[in-house]
């Protein structure tokens, strides 16, 4: 007889996914519910111009909002070769394939090469529509020859996490990538080569546990989610309700784990002057 007994409170609902500006002429805001003209957001770099909610950007426009100019990609022939043929619902060769296709992109990160603020700098954007943004050998590698790219060429880092973590389906491997983007970075940082990390919603797992939260500089966009186990993992764990704002950046602003939240129209304008601070 279930109206007896106290029913427990259930946990909030999940954030939605698919927070990218959806197609049509006019898009509904996913926080304040506004319908706007998709040109006016897609103009205002993809953020509500009413409310300031930051839609989730792909790869490739996050770099152009970032770059002067033109850029150049490099290693973008890295593939995946399922290592340990793995499959669940589906193969995961199927799920390459699909996020090739759906992202023009091999795997879940793009290198490029260009100028920012006039200054020529090595940038890494994440992929969320490629499986999640998750990492796998493949992001590993590339942001590792990221690294090594700024090395050889003595040219700042910038990183732009958008990812659910480790990919699952390289198993060990994924996590194995953690201690090599690490270790790579450490050589950067003995070099005296800025590395600034740019967390961007949902910055989480193994992302948020070795490279994105190593920068010389942790900027992070409003409203992401940035942790390393997802909330309610948490809170089904430790049987407690989390604080309000827990793993947001204006939360973990005030905890010391970032060093700044920006609004991604003022997010160039910030990197430049990092740079220029760090590199003067
Ligand atoms: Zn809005």
């Amino acid at each position: 007889m279930a109206w007896f007994r106290r029913e427990p409170a259930p946990l909030a609902p999940r954030p939605s996914t698919e927070s990218r500006v959806p197609e049509g002429l006019w898009v509904k805001c996913g926080s304040c519910k506004e319908i706007l003209y998709r040109k006016d957001v897609l103009k205002n770099l993809s953020v509500c111009p009413k409310c300031a909610f930051h839609f989730r950007i792909s790869a490739r426009e996050r770099l152009d909002t970032l770059f002067d100019g033109a850029w150049e990609e490099f290693d973008r022939g890295l593939v995946s070769g399922d290592p340990l043929g793995f499959r669940d619902s589906k193969p995961y060769a199927d799920r390459l394939r699909a996020g090739k296709a759906k992202t023009d992109s091999y795997d879940a990160i793009v290198s490029a090469v260009g100028a920012l603020g006039g200054r020529r700098t090595v940038i890494g954007a994440m992929e969320y529509g490629f499986i999640g943004g998750s990492m796998g050998v493949v992001v590993g590698e590339k942001v590792t020859r990221c690294i090594e790219r700024a090395l050889e060429e003595r040219l700042p880092l910038v990183v732009v996490s958008c990812s659910g973590g480790a990919r699952m389906m390289e198993g060990t491997l994924s996590l194995m990538q953690m201690a090599k983007i690490s270790a790579a970075l450490a050589r950067l940082h003995e070099a005296q080569l800025p590395f600034l990390s740019v967390l961007t919603d949902p910055t989480t797992g193994g992302v948020t546990a070795s490279y994105a939260m190593l920068g010389d500089l942790n900027v992070a966009e409003p409203g992401a989610l940035i942790g390393f186990a997802g909330p309610r993992v948490i809170e089904q764990t430790i049987r407690q309700t989390l604080p309000e704002g827990f793993q947001r950046p204006e939360f973990l602003l005030q905890h010391g784990m970032l060093d700044m939240v920006v609004d991604r129209r003022e997010l160039k304008k910030a990197l430049v002057r990092s740079l220029n601070l760090l590199l003067s």
